[in-house]
């Protein structure tokens, strides 16, 4: 039986808040009146996360399961739950309670009167370290800057799609996936709902600064061309400058007596000049990667096994 609301919920070593998340999201969606469906995606945890949540979905059969085979990510994770998920709007939301589920309440709301895509802003964070806070902001600023697509600044993945939605985003099959961006770029009828972020229920982050950077250059390049335009606007000037300067060094060698091997001009022009074509192979090296994850063309996640899936939609494929 379809269900009418599908809640996903991407999980990496999540054991501490795991049956809290799934208590909360329960007592919430009972409130809705509606049929749902809870969809848990496990990112290859090596923790207990996935015996826990296999025991709860013996249990309840609303609850499924789909396990991946190793750490795919976290946007890859809500990418998979979108895939195996059936009802009429998606709900997007983290395994830490960090986005409170009553606000899932307020998001059917706005979905009842004609949005497509409800997404959270958050109005204020909680429990998070100040350097967070202050990256996730400038961050968000500076995508802003970069790209011509709107995406909302404050914004996580904590959002409600319409089915429709949902079909279009499966059909983007990109590899380096940035969701929310992909969400703005769809279009569709959006609103937002406001919400204070909590603390982390219990555990810490799964995003360390690694990730963060890595997350932060995914959203840019795979929304923007500009790194590679800044690349060419840093050439050009600089070659202008460098066309002036050697003018000036012939003027001298022809017209001067004042003609001293500059080693130290030397070495400090070529200081600069290859450390500025380093930069500049980096920009194109990103782009060259992302084009070559693209043409490989593999599966953008593996599943060991589903559960609470009737059993021709356990061959589904991604
Ligand atoms: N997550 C995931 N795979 C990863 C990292 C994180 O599925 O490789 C999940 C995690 O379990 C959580 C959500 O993504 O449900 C957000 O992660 P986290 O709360 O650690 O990020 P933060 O809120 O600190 O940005
Ligand atoms: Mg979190």
């Amino acid at each position: 039986m379809k269900a009418r609301y599908s809640v996903v919920v991407p999980m990496y070593n999540e054991e501490e808040v795991i049956s809290h998340t799934y208590d909360r999201l329960k007592q919430v969606m009972d409130r809705c009146g509606d049929s749902y469906e809870l969809i848990f995606v496990n990112d290859g945890s090596r923790d207990r996360t996935v015996e826990i949540m296999q025991e709860i979905s013996n249990r309840d059969k609303r609850v499924k399961l789909v396990d991946f085979s190793r750490n795919f990510g976290h946007q890859i994770a809500i990418t998979a739950g979108m895939d195996y998920s059936s009802g009429d709007a998606v709900v997007v939301i983290d395994a830490d309670l960090q986005d409170p589920p009553e606000v899932i309440l307020q998001m059917i709301e706005k979905w009842k009167e004609g949005y497509e895509v409800v997404y959270g802003k958050r109005l204020k964070r909680h429990g998070e370290t100040l350097f967070k806070k202050v990256t996730a902001k400038l961050f968000y600023r500076l995508l802003s800057s970069m790209t011509s697509v709107e995406i909302p600044t404050d914004t996580g993945d904590f959002r409600l799609i319409d089915r429709k939605v949902c079909d279009v985003l499966r059909g983007l099959k990109e590899k380096n996936r940035y969701v929310r961006g992909l969400v703005s770029w769809v279009g569709f009828r959006q609103t937002m709902v406001e919400y204070v972020r909590e603390e982390r229920f219990a555990g810490e982050t799964k995003y360390p600064l690694k990730k963060m950077i890595r997350f932060a250059l995914d959203g840019i390049t795979s929304f923007s061309h500009k790194p590679l335009k800044i690349a060419s606007y840093v050439g050009f000037f600089i070659s202008f400058f460098s066309f002036l300067y050697l003018f000036f060094v012939l003027f001298q060698k022809v017209f001067t007596s004042w003609t001293v091997p500059g080693w130290t001009s030397i070495v400090g022009v070529n200081l600069l000049f290859n450390g500025i074509v380093l930069m500049l192979l980096g920009v194109i090296g990103e782009y060259i990667g992302r084009i070559y994850d693209e043409s490989k063309d593999r599966p953008l996640y593996i599943v060991r096994e589903t559960r609470g899936y009737p059993a021709e939609e356990e061959l589904k494929e991604s």
